[in-house]
Order: structure tokens, then sequence, then C-alpha cells
């Protein structure tokens, strides 16, 4: 019995001890179940996370290939506008080595003009230079006769008057190209500046030596005259150059020159332009030189038999006057038959505009070689030049003048004070301390009446303006002839 029930006591104690241990066994095959259910759902969220990111690289990497695309056709596209552009800069390199060769071109030539510009006036400035020293030391010779004496003096005169005139040239070939030509406008008869300038040129004809040519002022028609507002010293510059060419370049037959009317239609009273013309029956110019006989410092010549004297700056000036007064010029011409050199200039209806009157002021007028008498004038000299005090005071002393002299605008203040019976005050206007603006300015604020007469060596235009709106009564610039300076203070004692 016992052993029966140590028998059943071991069974069931087996059978217990088995099913705890299939109970313990199954507890820990549940609990591994749960959390390898767990692992499981974590790795499933981050498989799913991994995923995720997945397709995000995947869209980004989409992008890219995109982004690649993209960029490959703008680099295709680029490379396209770059080829292009390889192209148009190849063009513009060759445009520009094309333009850079015509300046070198132009360089060159216009280093060649300045050189033969620099020989030629070289030589323009020796000629008379020479005649002038030349004919200066034979006045120092003691046998002379007072014709030859006349002679010589004439000649020094002449030679000096043809440096100026080549000087003015340049310095107005200067301010052309520097764009300081000033032009100063006012109203004046056509007629009456062609015939003062009718009279120069005739007043010095013996001296031309040109007898077989007829020189001739042609009238207007009916007689009329116009009324210009323009440059009057431009214009008579301009007309000069042509009728000195006409001059230069005539042995005989006839020089006329003149000028018309034009209308723009046939009902308009007043013209829209008047045309100047100067005709020769000179040698003419040929029509392959005809392309260049305006630029600076062409000097052309058809005739080389024969030097002709001059710089080539003629014609360069009339065409920029012309041009800066608002004209155009021009030319006809026959080798060995003549030319014809017209201009235009605009007319404007001076009743009309509102035109600023030029000052008033005394000129010198016709001169001759007079005597004056002043023997009861006395005339103050301001100038601080020893020269010009040495000439001008020799000058005025021989016509009986007392003379009193000032080295600045001070010095002229202090000895009027002292003076106030001084007839006239000859002024210099650049002077070192005061000069002859501001002692002139002074003069007239002290309502002081006595006529001053400003002198300079500045060829600037508007020296005279500014000297009158001073107080000055005429102006004269350096070197004047003596007759012209003497005229000139006669007209104010
Ligand atoms: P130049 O001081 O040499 O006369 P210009 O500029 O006045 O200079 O003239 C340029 C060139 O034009 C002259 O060298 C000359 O060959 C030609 N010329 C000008 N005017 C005339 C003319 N009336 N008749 C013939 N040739 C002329």
């Amino acid at each position: 019995m016992i052993r029966l029930s140590l028998v059943i006591l071991y069974i069931l104690f087996t059978g217990i001890a088995v099913a705890v241990f299939f109970l313990l066994r199954e507890r820990r095959i549940k609990k591994n179940y749960g959390k390898l259910k767990h692992e499981l759902s974590h790795r499933i969220g981050e498989i799913g996370e991994q995923e995720k990111e997945i397709s995000k690289q995947k869209e980004k990497l989409q992008r890219q290939i995109e982004l690649s695309e993209e960029q490959n056709m703008l680099i295709h596209r680029q490379t396209m506008e770059l080829e292009k552009n390889r192209h148009s800069l190849e063009k513009k390199v060759d445009i520009r080595t094309q333009e850079l060769l015509a300046a070198k071109e132009r360089a060159e030539e216009s280093d060649r003009l300045k050189t033969a510009f620099l020989e030629n006036i070289s030589h323009e400035i020796r000629t008379p230079m020479n005649a002038i020293m030349g004919f200066a030391s034979l006045l120092s010779y003691k046998d002379i006769s007072d014709e030859d004496q006349q002679l010589y003096i004439n000649r020094i005169n002449k030679n000096c008057q043809m440096l100026l005139s080549l000087i003015d040239g340049i310095l107005d070939m200067s301010k052309i190209q520097a764009g300081q030509m000033a032009i100063i406008k006012s109203i004046f008869s056509v007629n009456r500046l062609l015939e003062d300038i009718y009279d120069e040129h005739k007043g010095q004809w013996d001296d031309y030596g040109k007898p077989e040519v007829d020189f001739k002022l042609v009238p207007i028609s009916k007689g009329e005259d116009f009324q210009i507002f323009t440059d009057a010293v431009r214009l008579k510059q301009i007309i000069h150059n042509l009728l000195s060419n006409a001059l230069k370049y005539t042995e005989k037959g006839s020089i006329h020159f003149g000028y018309v009317p034009l209308f723009n239609s046939d009902y308009d009273k007043e013209p829209s332009q008047l045309q100047f013309y100067v005709e020769d029956t000179g040698i003419g110019i040929s029509a392959e030189k005809s392309n260049y006989i305006f630029n600076w410092f062409n000097k052309i010549e058809e005739d080389t038999s024969k030097l002709y004297r001059g710089a080539g700056l003629g014609l360069y000036l009339c065409k920029e006057l012309v041009e800066l007064l608002g004209g155009r010029i021009w030319f006809n011409s026959k080798v060995e038959e003549g030319s014809t050199f017209y201009f235009t200039l605009p007319y404007l209806n001076t009743t009309e505009k509102k035109i600023k009157k030029p000052l008033k002021e005394k000129k010198a007028g016709k001169t001759a070689d007079v005597s004056y008498d002043w023997r009861n004038k006395t005339i103050l000299i301001v100038e601080d030049e020893q020269n010009n005090i040495i000439y001008l005071s020799e000058i005025i002393k021989r016509t009986g003048a007392e003379v009193l002299e000032a080295s600045n605008g001070q010095q002229a203040l202090d000895i009027l004070a002292d003076n106030p019976d001084i007839s006239l005050i000859l002024m210099d206007l650049m002077m070192p301390e005061m000069d002859g603006y501001q002692a002139t300015k002074k003069i007239r604020k002290q309502k002081l009446r006595v006529p001053i007469i400003a002198q300079t060596a500045y060829t600037n235009a508007r020296e005279r303006e500014k000297s009158l709106e001073a107080g000055c009564d005429g102006y004269i610039s350096k070197p004047y002839n003596t007759p012209e300076l003497l005229k000139l203070i006669n007209n104010f004692l």
C-alpha cells in the first residue's frame, strides 16, 4: 500500500512536476513570443522608416537627376551661346583690329601732317623773320637814302603782318580744335562790311604786284543791303582768307566777290540765307585734290613751277568758321580756268529777334600817315612792359602831348588822383598788382569820365567785350600799327 501510495505520490509528483515544467515553459515561450513580437513590430517600424527614407532619397535622387538634366540642357544652351559669342567676339575683334589699323593709319597720317605742318610753319616763320632781320640790319647803315629807308621799313612792316597773320591762324586752329572758338554776334550791314574788305585790299593793291588782275566787289542787284546778325570779325576773316587765296593763285584775269540773298520761296519777303562768293580766274584745283583742301594743313601745289607761300590753314579755318556760324562752304573749279568758292550764312530777321546790341565802341577807322597836334593834352600810359612804354611814349610825345607813365592799375589811380586833367588813358589789361579791368572799374566808380582805351596782347574775343563792360571806351589789340593807334586816340581827344 505504502508502495502504491509511494508510486501514486511519485506519479502525482511527477505529473505536477511535468505540469509545472510545461507551465513554466509556456510562460517562457509566451514571454519570448511577446518580446519577439515587440522586437518584430519595432523592426517593422524601423523598416517602414527606412522605406520612407529610401523613398525620400529616391525622390531626392529623382530631383537631382532632373536637375542634372536641366543643368545639362543649360550647359548645352550655354555652350551654344558661348559658341555664338565666340563668333561675335571674333567678329568684334576683327572689326576692332580694323579700327585700330585705321586709327594707326590716321595717327601715322596725322604724324606725317604734323611733321609737314611743323616744317612748313618753320619755313613760314623763318622766311619773314629773315626779311625782318635783314632789313632791320640794312637800316643800321649810315649811307642809305630816305627812299631806301622807307622801302626797308615797309618790308619790315609787311613781313611782321605776315608773321602776325600766321600766328593768328595757328591760334585760331588750336581754339577750334579745343572747341573754344568764341562767336560774338552783332547786327551789321553786309554791304558795309564787304566795302571795308574791298577798300583794305584795294588800298594795298600795288603791293600785291597783280596789275593784270581786275579786282571787283560786285554790288548786289537793286542796290539792296541786308542787315545780318552774325560774327562780323569771323565773316571778315572768311572772306579775307578766300580773297587772299584768290590773289595768291591768280596771275591774270579777275577776282570778283560779292553775295546774293537766297529765298525759300517766291513769296518770301526776306531771304533764308545769304550766299557769299569769291570767284577767280587762277590756276584752279583738280578734282582729285578737291577732297582734302579743307583739311587742316593740306597745301596742294597744282603749279609746281612756282612756289606758293602759305601754311595750308586758310581753307580749314574758313570751313570751321562757316560751320560755327551755321553755314556751309563749297567750291567749283577747273584747272587753269579758275575757282569759285561759295559759302552760305543763315539770315536772321534782325527786327524779330531779341538781340543784345553790341556795346558802343569807337573804331580807329581808315588810317593814313597823319600828324597830330596834341600839345595841350596829357596822356597816361598804363603798361608793365618796358618795350611798349618806350614805343608808346615815343610816338605820343611826337604829337606834343605830355606823357605820364604807370606800370600797374594802382599807380594809374594814384597818378590820376594827382592829375585830374589827364586827357586820355591807354590802359593795358593784364598787369601785376591791379589789372586794367579793376583800375577802369575803380575810375568809373569815382564818376571820372576820362576816356580809356584798352590795349592787350590777348586775342580772346571776350576780352574786348569785358573791357567795354568794365568801362573802357575803345579797344585795340597788340600789335597795333602806329597810324591806327594814333587815329583811335585822336577820336577821343
Ligand atoms: P594755303 O595757305 O596753302 O593757301 P589754304 O588752306 O588756304 O592754304 O588752301 C589749301 C590749298 O587749296 C592751297 O594750297 C591750294 O592748293 C588750294 N587753293 C585754295 N584756294 C585756291 C584758289 N583760289 N585757286 C587755286 N587753288 C586754291
